[in-house]
Protein backbone atom coordinates (compact mmCIF):
# COMPACT_ATOMS: atom_id res chain seq x y z
CA UNK A 1 0.00 0.00 0.00
CA UNK A 2 1.45 3.37 -1.17
CA UNK A 3 2.29 5.79 1.93
CA UNK A 4 -0.16 7.93 3.55
CA UNK A 5 -2.20 8.09 0.50
CA UNK A 6 -6.16 8.04 0.21
CA UNK A 7 -6.71 4.75 1.22
CA UNK A 8 -4.00 5.68 4.53
CA UNK A 9 -5.30 4.09 7.36
CA UNK A 10 -8.68 2.57 5.89
CA UNK A 11 -8.74 -1.02 5.89
CA UNK A 12 -12.43 -1.68 4.70
CA UNK A 13 -13.82 -0.74 1.83
CA UNK A 14 -16.69 0.24 4.26
CA UNK A 15 -14.04 2.53 6.53
CA UNK A 16 -13.04 3.86 2.84
CA UNK A 17 -16.60 4.52 2.05
CA UNK A 18 -17.25 6.45 5.25
CA UNK A 19 -14.04 8.33 5.45
CA UNK A 20 -14.34 9.66 1.98
CA UNK A 21 -18.46 9.72 1.43
CA UNK A 22 -18.82 11.53 4.70
CA UNK A 23 -15.85 12.31 7.38
CA UNK A 24 -13.88 14.47 5.26
CA UNK A 25 -16.67 16.79 4.02
CA UNK A 26 -17.42 17.67 7.40
CA UNK A 27 -16.57 20.94 8.84
CA UNK A 28 -13.98 21.12 11.53
CA UNK A 29 -15.00 22.49 15.12
CA UNK A 30 -11.18 23.10 16.97
CA UNK A 31 -12.96 23.83 20.43
CA UNK A 32 -9.89 23.72 22.25
CA UNK A 33 -5.97 24.68 21.03
CA UNK A 34 -3.40 27.27 21.79
CA UNK A 35 -3.50 29.31 18.31
CA UNK A 36 -2.96 33.14 18.69
CA UNK A 37 -6.08 34.71 18.23
CA UNK A 38 -3.66 37.66 17.06
CA UNK A 39 -2.31 35.89 14.42
CA UNK A 40 -5.82 35.21 13.72
CA UNK A 41 -7.12 38.91 13.73
CA UNK A 42 -3.97 40.20 11.67
CA UNK A 43 -4.13 37.48 9.37
CA UNK A 44 -0.42 36.59 10.11
CA UNK A 45 1.59 35.44 6.58
CA UNK A 46 4.62 33.63 7.80
CA UNK A 47 8.01 34.24 7.22
CA UNK A 48 8.68 30.95 6.71
CA UNK A 49 8.54 26.60 7.38
CA UNK A 50 10.12 26.94 11.05
CA UNK A 51 7.82 30.13 12.11
CA UNK A 52 5.03 27.97 10.99
CA UNK A 53 5.59 24.63 12.15
CA UNK A 54 8.39 24.32 14.30
CA UNK A 55 8.74 27.48 16.53
CA UNK A 56 6.36 26.68 19.42
CA UNK A 57 5.99 22.80 18.69
CA UNK A 58 6.87 21.15 22.10
CA UNK A 59 6.31 17.72 20.13
CA UNK A 60 9.04 18.17 17.64
CA UNK A 61 11.36 20.10 20.20
CA UNK A 62 11.32 16.39 22.07
CA UNK A 63 11.43 14.60 19.59
CA UNK A 64 15.23 16.75 18.85
CA UNK A 65 16.49 16.09 22.03
CA UNK A 66 15.65 12.35 22.50
CA UNK A 67 17.82 12.43 19.16
CA UNK A 68 20.82 14.25 20.73
CA UNK A 69 20.32 17.47 19.15
CA UNK A 70 21.65 20.35 20.91
CA UNK A 71 19.32 22.74 22.27
CA UNK A 72 21.07 25.78 20.40
CA UNK A 73 19.76 23.93 17.45
CA UNK A 74 16.11 23.73 18.89
CA UNK A 75 15.01 26.34 20.73
CA UNK A 76 18.49 28.22 20.84
CA UNK A 77 20.57 30.92 18.96
CA UNK A 78 20.73 28.92 15.69
CA UNK A 79 18.84 30.07 12.48
CA UNK A 80 15.87 29.34 11.55
CA UNK A 81 17.23 27.11 8.34
CA UNK A 82 19.44 25.52 11.16
CA UNK A 83 16.89 24.51 13.23
CA UNK A 84 14.83 22.61 9.86
CA UNK A 85 17.70 21.03 9.22
CA UNK A 86 17.96 19.68 12.51
CA UNK A 87 14.37 18.92 12.38
CA UNK A 88 14.63 17.39 8.74
CA UNK A 89 17.74 15.23 9.74
CA UNK A 90 15.31 13.80 12.97
CA UNK A 91 12.35 12.88 11.13
CA UNK A 92 13.57 9.60 9.42
CA UNK A 93 14.73 8.62 13.63
CA UNK A 94 10.69 9.29 14.54
CA UNK A 95 9.51 6.56 12.25
CA UNK A 96 6.25 4.60 14.31
CA UNK A 97 5.95 7.92 16.52
CA UNK A 98 2.61 9.94 15.50
CA UNK A 99 5.58 12.52 14.48
CA UNK A 100 6.68 10.96 11.55
CA UNK A 101 2.40 10.36 10.25
CA UNK A 102 1.83 14.13 11.08
CA UNK A 103 5.24 15.20 9.42
CA UNK A 104 4.50 14.08 6.16
CA UNK A 105 0.74 14.44 6.17
CA UNK A 106 1.23 18.22 6.91
CA UNK A 107 3.49 18.48 3.38
CA UNK A 108 1.16 16.90 1.38
CA UNK A 109 -1.83 18.66 2.62
CA UNK A 110 -0.72 21.78 2.72
CA UNK A 111 2.55 22.35 0.36
CA UNK A 112 1.30 19.11 -2.25
CA UNK A 113 5.15 18.20 -1.13
CA UNK A 114 5.56 14.53 -1.30
CA UNK A 115 9.26 14.11 -0.46
CA UNK A 116 10.02 12.37 2.48
CA UNK A 117 11.88 14.83 4.97
CA UNK A 118 15.37 14.17 5.58
CA UNK A 119 18.71 15.87 5.43
CA UNK A 120 18.85 15.16 1.82
CA UNK A 121 15.18 16.76 0.72
CA UNK A 122 15.80 19.45 3.48
CA UNK A 123 16.54 22.21 1.07
CA UNK A 124 14.27 21.27 -1.66
CA UNK A 125 11.56 21.31 0.75
CA UNK A 126 12.55 24.38 2.87
CA UNK A 127 12.31 26.24 -0.81
CA UNK A 128 9.06 25.16 -2.41
CA UNK A 129 7.50 25.92 1.24
CA UNK A 130 8.68 28.91 1.65
CA UNK A 131 7.95 30.07 -1.95
CA UNK A 132 4.34 28.64 -1.18
CA UNK A 133 4.01 30.15 1.91
CA UNK A 134 4.85 33.85 0.89
CA UNK A 135 2.64 33.76 -2.11
CA UNK A 136 -0.07 30.87 -1.91
CA UNK A 137 -3.43 31.31 0.84
CA UNK A 138 -1.35 30.13 3.10
CA UNK A 139 -1.90 32.55 6.14
CA UNK A 140 -3.89 32.22 9.25
CA UNK A 141 -7.42 32.68 7.62
CA UNK A 142 -6.50 31.07 4.42
CA UNK A 143 -5.25 28.15 5.94
CA UNK A 144 -8.89 28.05 8.18
CA UNK A 145 -10.81 28.28 5.31
CA UNK A 146 -9.29 25.69 3.39
CA UNK A 147 -9.23 22.90 6.36
CA UNK A 148 -13.07 24.08 6.74
CA UNK A 149 -12.87 25.30 9.84
CA UNK A 150 -15.95 26.47 11.34
CA UNK A 151 -14.89 27.21 14.93
CA UNK A 152 -11.75 28.11 16.58
CA UNK A 153 -11.42 27.72 20.29
CA UNK A 154 -8.22 29.65 21.79
CA UNK A 155 -7.04 29.66 25.17
CA UNK A 156 -7.57 32.88 27.27
CA UNK A 157 -6.56 34.20 30.46
CA UNK A 158 -8.99 35.68 32.39
CA UNK A 159 -6.22 38.59 32.99
CA UNK A 160 -5.92 38.77 28.92
CA UNK A 161 -7.75 42.28 27.36
CA UNK A 162 -9.55 40.05 24.73
CA UNK A 163 -8.16 42.93 22.05
CA UNK A 164 -7.93 40.65 19.52
CA UNK A 165 -10.95 38.84 20.01
CA UNK A 166 -12.79 42.13 20.02
CA UNK A 167 -11.21 43.09 16.32
CA UNK A 168 -11.87 39.50 14.88
CA UNK A 169 -15.52 40.16 15.59
CA UNK A 170 -15.35 43.23 13.14
CA UNK A 171 -12.85 40.94 11.11
CA UNK A 172 -13.83 39.25 7.47
CA UNK A 173 -13.23 36.33 8.60
CA UNK A 174 -15.47 32.47 7.87
CA UNK A 175 -13.95 30.87 10.56
CA UNK A 176 -15.31 31.95 14.16
CA UNK A 177 -12.88 32.70 16.92
CA UNK A 178 -13.98 32.08 20.47
CA UNK A 179 -11.86 32.49 23.46
CA UNK A 180 -12.11 29.86 26.16
CA UNK A 181 -11.81 30.77 29.83
CA UNK A 182 -8.33 29.89 31.59
CA UNK A 183 -8.15 30.61 35.27
CA UNK A 184 -4.88 28.37 36.13
CA UNK A 185 -2.92 31.40 37.21
CA UNK A 186 -5.19 32.54 40.42
CA UNK A 187 -4.26 29.39 41.66
CA UNK A 188 -0.52 29.90 42.64
CA UNK A 189 -0.86 30.99 45.65
CA UNK A 190 1.88 29.42 46.76
CA UNK A 191 4.45 31.82 44.46
CA UNK A 192 2.87 35.07 46.03
CA UNK A 193 5.28 37.24 43.48
CA UNK A 194 3.27 35.47 40.71
CA UNK A 195 -0.22 35.27 41.77
CA UNK A 196 0.73 39.32 42.58
CA UNK A 197 1.43 40.39 39.22
CA UNK A 198 -1.14 38.33 37.86
CA UNK A 199 -3.63 39.75 40.21
CA UNK A 200 -3.04 43.24 38.80
CA UNK A 201 -3.17 42.25 35.65
CA UNK A 202 -6.80 40.69 36.08
CA UNK A 203 -7.64 44.37 38.09
CA UNK A 204 -6.63 46.06 34.61
CA UNK A 205 -8.50 43.88 32.45
CA UNK A 206 -11.80 44.14 34.73
CA UNK A 207 -11.64 47.81 36.87
CA UNK A 208 -11.75 45.68 39.73
CA UNK A 209 -9.64 45.68 42.48
CA UNK A 210 -8.77 42.18 43.11
CA UNK A 211 -6.47 41.79 46.03
CA UNK A 212 -9.08 40.54 48.48
CA UNK A 213 -11.34 37.58 47.82
CA UNK A 214 -14.77 39.16 47.30
CA UNK A 215 -12.57 41.92 44.99
CA UNK A 216 -11.12 38.73 42.92
CA UNK A 217 -14.20 36.86 42.49
CA UNK A 218 -15.79 40.23 41.37
CA UNK A 219 -13.17 40.14 38.71
CA UNK A 220 -13.05 36.81 37.73
CA UNK A 221 -16.80 36.95 37.44
CA UNK A 222 -16.45 40.49 35.66
CA UNK A 223 -14.76 38.64 32.64
CA UNK A 224 -16.55 35.67 32.62
CA UNK A 225 -19.36 38.33 31.44
CA UNK A 226 -16.63 39.73 29.32
CA UNK A 227 -15.75 36.75 27.53
CA UNK A 228 -19.39 35.68 27.13
CA UNK A 229 -20.17 38.75 25.16
CA UNK A 230 -17.58 38.06 22.43
CA UNK A 231 -18.28 34.26 22.17
CA UNK A 232 -16.97 32.47 24.72
CA UNK A 233 -18.26 28.85 25.74
CA UNK A 234 -16.10 27.04 27.75
CA UNK A 235 -13.74 27.05 30.15
CA UNK A 236 -10.19 25.46 30.45
CA UNK A 237 -8.39 24.20 33.51
CA UNK A 238 -4.72 22.51 33.55
CA UNK A 239 -3.96 20.51 36.90
CA UNK A 240 -2.13 17.51 38.35
CA UNK A 241 -5.54 16.25 39.93
CA UNK A 242 -8.58 17.73 40.98
CA UNK A 243 -7.86 17.81 45.14
CA UNK A 244 -10.69 16.05 47.23
CA UNK A 245 -10.46 18.69 49.93
CA UNK A 246 -11.93 22.17 49.77
CA UNK A 247 -12.38 25.03 52.48
CA UNK A 248 -14.58 27.80 53.76
CA UNK A 249 -14.84 30.97 51.65
CA UNK A 250 -13.38 32.49 55.27
CA UNK A 251 -10.37 30.39 54.79
CA UNK A 252 -10.43 30.79 51.13
CA UNK A 253 -9.77 34.90 51.87
CA UNK A 254 -7.28 34.01 54.18
CA UNK A 255 -5.28 32.64 51.94
CA UNK A 256 -5.58 34.71 49.05
CA UNK A 257 -4.60 37.75 51.32
CA UNK A 258 -1.39 36.27 52.13
CA UNK A 259 -0.48 35.52 49.35
CA UNK A 260 -1.45 39.33 48.11
CA UNK A 261 0.72 40.24 51.13
CA UNK A 262 3.12 38.22 49.62
CA UNK A 263 3.28 34.80 52.52
CA UNK A 264 3.02 31.48 50.16
CA UNK A 265 0.45 28.93 50.51
CA UNK A 266 1.06 25.66 52.30
CA UNK A 267 0.82 22.62 49.46
CA UNK A 268 -2.24 22.25 51.79
CA UNK A 269 -3.90 25.55 51.16
CA UNK A 270 -3.27 25.06 47.56
CA UNK A 271 -5.18 21.66 47.14
CA UNK A 272 -8.33 23.67 49.32
CA UNK A 273 -8.30 26.94 47.88
CA UNK A 274 -7.76 25.37 44.29
CA UNK A 275 -11.06 23.10 44.83
CA UNK A 276 -12.58 25.83 46.33
CA UNK A 277 -11.90 28.50 42.94
CA UNK A 278 -12.71 25.65 40.65
CA UNK A 279 -16.32 24.90 42.56
CA UNK A 280 -17.00 28.42 42.29
CA UNK A 281 -16.19 29.00 38.40
CA UNK A 282 -18.10 25.80 37.94
CA UNK A 283 -21.34 27.36 39.28
CA UNK A 284 -20.38 30.25 36.69
CA UNK A 285 -20.13 28.07 33.94
CA UNK A 286 -23.25 26.12 34.86
CA UNK A 287 -25.32 29.90 35.02
CA UNK A 288 -24.35 30.34 31.40
CA UNK A 289 -24.50 26.90 30.08
CA UNK A 290 -20.63 27.09 29.23
CA UNK A 291 -18.62 23.45 29.11
CA UNK A 292 -15.94 22.89 31.48
CA UNK A 293 -13.15 21.14 30.16
CA UNK A 294 -10.50 19.32 32.64
CA UNK A 295 -6.35 18.36 31.22
CA UNK A 296 -6.37 15.94 33.94
CA UNK A 297 -2.71 14.41 35.00
CA UNK A 298 0.82 15.80 33.53
CA UNK A 299 3.56 16.11 35.70
CA UNK A 300 5.27 19.32 35.19
CA UNK A 301 8.73 20.29 34.94
CA UNK A 302 9.98 17.21 36.76
CA UNK A 303 14.31 18.04 35.37
CA UNK A 304 14.88 21.31 37.12
CA UNK A 305 17.65 22.01 34.96
CA UNK A 306 15.21 22.08 31.98
CA UNK A 307 12.99 23.72 33.76
CA UNK A 308 15.40 26.42 34.90
CA UNK A 309 17.35 26.82 31.49
CA UNK A 310 14.24 26.19 28.79
CA UNK A 311 10.87 27.19 31.53
CA UNK A 312 7.77 25.69 30.89
CA UNK A 313 5.85 24.34 28.25
CA UNK A 314 8.64 23.58 26.59
CA UNK A 315 8.04 19.66 26.05
CA UNK A 316 10.12 18.65 29.36
CA UNK A 317 6.77 17.39 31.12
CA UNK A 318 5.80 14.15 31.46
CA UNK A 319 2.49 11.48 32.27
CA UNK A 320 1.89 11.89 35.78
CA UNK A 321 0.52 9.45 38.68
CA UNK A 322 -1.90 11.16 40.83
CA UNK A 323 -4.59 9.68 42.04
CA UNK A 324 -7.89 10.71 40.05
CA UNK A 325 -10.72 9.33 41.61
CA UNK A 326 -11.40 11.24 44.71
CA UNK A 327 -11.17 14.68 43.44
CA UNK A 328 -13.24 13.37 40.57
CA UNK A 329 -15.66 12.61 42.64
CA UNK A 330 -15.99 15.41 45.00
CA UNK A 331 -15.63 18.09 42.52
CA UNK A 332 -18.52 16.00 40.35
CA UNK A 333 -20.89 14.94 43.25
CA UNK A 334 -20.77 18.38 45.12
CA UNK A 335 -21.76 20.11 42.31
CA UNK A 336 -24.67 17.36 41.53
CA UNK A 337 -25.78 17.48 44.81
CA UNK A 338 -26.42 21.21 44.57
CA UNK A 339 -27.45 20.97 41.23
CA UNK A 340 -24.62 23.50 39.73
CA UNK A 341 -22.95 20.91 37.49
CA UNK A 342 -22.29 22.50 34.36
CA UNK A 343 -21.31 20.52 30.83
CA UNK A 344 -18.14 18.50 31.55
CA UNK A 345 -15.27 17.33 29.27
CA UNK A 346 -12.36 15.39 31.24
CA UNK A 347 -9.10 14.74 29.74
CA UNK A 348 -6.92 12.18 31.10
CA UNK A 349 -3.30 12.20 30.23
CA UNK A 350 -2.29 8.47 31.94
CA UNK A 351 -3.80 5.62 29.98
CA UNK A 352 -4.36 3.96 33.06
CA UNK A 353 -6.62 6.01 33.88
CA UNK A 354 -8.98 5.61 31.33
CA UNK A 355 -11.53 3.15 32.68
CA UNK A 356 -11.54 5.44 35.02
CA UNK A 357 -12.39 8.32 32.59
CA UNK A 358 -14.75 6.37 30.21
CA UNK A 359 -17.12 5.13 33.37
CA UNK A 360 -16.81 8.63 35.53
CA UNK A 361 -19.55 10.72 33.10
CA UNK A 362 -22.13 8.03 33.23
CA UNK A 363 -22.06 8.02 37.15
CA UNK A 364 -23.08 12.00 36.57
CA UNK A 365 -25.42 12.48 33.44
CA UNK A 366 -28.63 13.82 34.89
CA UNK A 367 -30.91 13.30 32.08
CA UNK A 368 -30.93 16.85 31.01
CA UNK A 369 -28.24 17.57 27.92
CA UNK A 370 -27.24 13.88 25.55
CA UNK A 371 -23.40 13.33 26.76
CA UNK A 372 -23.86 16.24 29.12
CA UNK A 373 -20.56 14.99 31.00
CA UNK A 374 -17.80 13.57 28.27
CA UNK A 375 -14.39 12.06 28.46
CA UNK A 376 -12.13 13.90 25.89
CA UNK A 377 -10.31 12.70 22.81
CA UNK A 378 -7.27 11.16 23.63
CA UNK A 379 -4.95 14.21 23.99
CA UNK A 380 -1.20 15.21 24.62
CA UNK A 381 0.52 11.91 25.45
CA UNK A 382 -2.49 9.73 24.49
CA UNK A 383 -2.96 11.75 21.26
CA UNK A 384 -1.16 8.92 18.20
CA UNK A 385 -3.24 6.22 16.55
CA UNK A 386 -3.10 3.90 19.77
CA UNK A 387 -4.28 6.36 22.05
CA UNK A 388 -7.29 7.26 20.08
CA UNK A 389 -8.07 4.41 19.13
CA UNK A 390 -8.08 3.21 23.33
CA UNK A 391 -9.44 6.01 23.96
CA UNK A 392 -12.46 5.44 21.18
CA UNK A 393 -12.83 1.71 22.06
CA UNK A 394 -13.13 2.34 25.79
CA UNK A 395 -15.95 4.97 25.14
CA UNK A 396 -17.91 2.73 23.16
CA UNK A 397 -17.93 0.01 25.89
CA UNK A 398 -18.49 2.38 28.55
CA UNK A 399 -20.51 5.35 27.28
CA UNK A 400 -22.15 6.44 24.46
CA UNK A 401 -19.86 7.20 21.48
CA UNK A 402 -22.78 8.51 19.10
CA UNK A 403 -22.79 11.60 21.68
CA UNK A 404 -18.95 12.51 21.66
CA UNK A 405 -17.57 15.42 21.19
CA UNK A 406 -14.91 14.40 19.21
CA UNK A 407 -11.04 15.47 18.44
CA UNK A 408 -9.09 18.12 20.36
CA UNK A 409 -5.68 18.88 18.77
CA UNK A 410 -4.71 21.36 21.40
CA UNK A 411 -2.80 22.58 18.76
CA UNK A 412 0.13 25.35 18.69
CA UNK A 413 0.43 25.21 14.96
CA UNK A 414 -2.02 26.65 12.25
CA UNK A 415 -0.28 23.30 9.90
CA UNK A 416 -1.49 20.71 12.52
CA UNK A 417 -5.52 20.81 10.56
CA UNK A 418 -4.34 17.24 8.97
CA UNK A 419 -4.83 15.97 12.41
CA UNK A 420 -8.23 15.99 12.14
CA UNK A 421 -7.79 13.78 9.00
CA UNK A 422 -5.95 11.70 10.94
CA UNK A 423 -8.56 11.48 13.38
CA UNK A 424 -11.15 11.17 11.58
CA UNK A 425 -9.47 7.87 9.41
CA UNK A 426 -9.24 6.10 12.49
CA UNK A 427 -12.67 6.61 13.61
CA UNK A 428 -13.69 5.28 10.22
CA UNK A 429 -11.98 2.41 9.99
CA UNK A 430 -12.94 1.53 13.94
CA UNK A 431 -16.40 1.37 12.48
CA UNK A 432 -15.86 0.14 8.66
CA UNK A 433 -14.24 -2.55 10.70
CA UNK A 434 -17.56 -3.40 12.71
CA UNK A 435 -19.44 -3.69 9.27
CA UNK A 436 -17.00 -6.12 7.88
CA UNK A 437 -17.13 -8.25 10.23
CA UNK A 438 -20.98 -8.07 10.93
CA UNK A 439 -20.39 -6.30 14.27
CA UNK A 440 -22.77 -3.72 12.83
CA UNK A 441 -25.29 -4.27 9.75
CA UNK A 442 -24.02 -3.60 6.42
CA UNK A 443 -27.03 -2.65 4.93
CA UNK A 444 -27.64 0.83 3.02
CA UNK A 445 -30.60 1.89 5.37
CA UNK A 446 -28.38 1.12 8.52
CA UNK A 447 -25.65 3.42 6.33
CA UNK A 448 -27.88 6.66 5.87
CA UNK A 449 -29.93 6.40 9.50
CA UNK A 450 -27.10 4.87 11.54
CA UNK A 451 -23.63 5.10 10.17
CA UNK A 452 -23.74 8.55 8.14
CA UNK A 453 -25.41 10.76 10.99
CA UNK A 454 -22.56 8.63 13.65
CA UNK A 455 -19.96 9.60 11.62
CA UNK A 456 -21.14 13.42 11.15
CA UNK A 457 -21.80 14.17 14.66
CA UNK A 458 -18.89 12.85 16.00
CA UNK A 459 -16.81 14.45 13.50
CA UNK A 460 -18.39 17.84 13.91
CA UNK A 461 -22.20 17.89 14.80
CA UNK A 462 -22.17 16.83 18.38
CA UNK A 463 -19.23 19.73 19.11
CA UNK A 464 -22.00 22.06 17.10
CA UNK A 465 -24.93 21.44 19.87
CA UNK A 466 -23.04 20.37 22.86
CA UNK A 467 -21.02 23.98 22.96
CA UNK A 468 -23.77 26.37 21.05
CA UNK A 469 -21.13 28.52 19.47
CA UNK A 470 -22.24 31.84 18.32
CA UNK A 471 -22.36 32.16 14.63
CA UNK A 472 -19.39 33.56 12.11
ZN1 LIG B 1 -4.57 22.77 25.85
Amino acid sequence: MPFCDDSFLLSSPAAADLYHGVAARQPIIDFHCHLSPRDIAEDRRFDNLHSVWLDGDHYKWRALRANGVAEQRITGSATPREKFQAWAETVPDTLRNPLFHWTHLELRRHFGIDDLLDGTTAQRVWDEANRQLATADLTTRGILRRWNVEVVGTTDDPADSLQWHEALLRAPCSTRVVPTFRPDACLKVHQPDRVQAWAQRLADSSGRAADTLPGLMAAIEKRHDDFAAVGCRASDHGLASLPSTSCTAAEAATIWQRAMTGTPATAAEVEQFTLWIMLHVARLNHDKGWAMQMHLGPFRDPNPRLAQTLGSDAGCDTIGDTLQGPGLVRFLGTLAAENTLPRTILYNINPADNALFAAMPGSFQDGTIPGKIQWGSGWWFMDQERGMRDQLNMLSDLGLLSRFVGMVTDSRSFLSYPRHEYFRRILCDLVGADVASGRLPDHPDFRRDRLVPLIENICSGNARGYFNFPAA
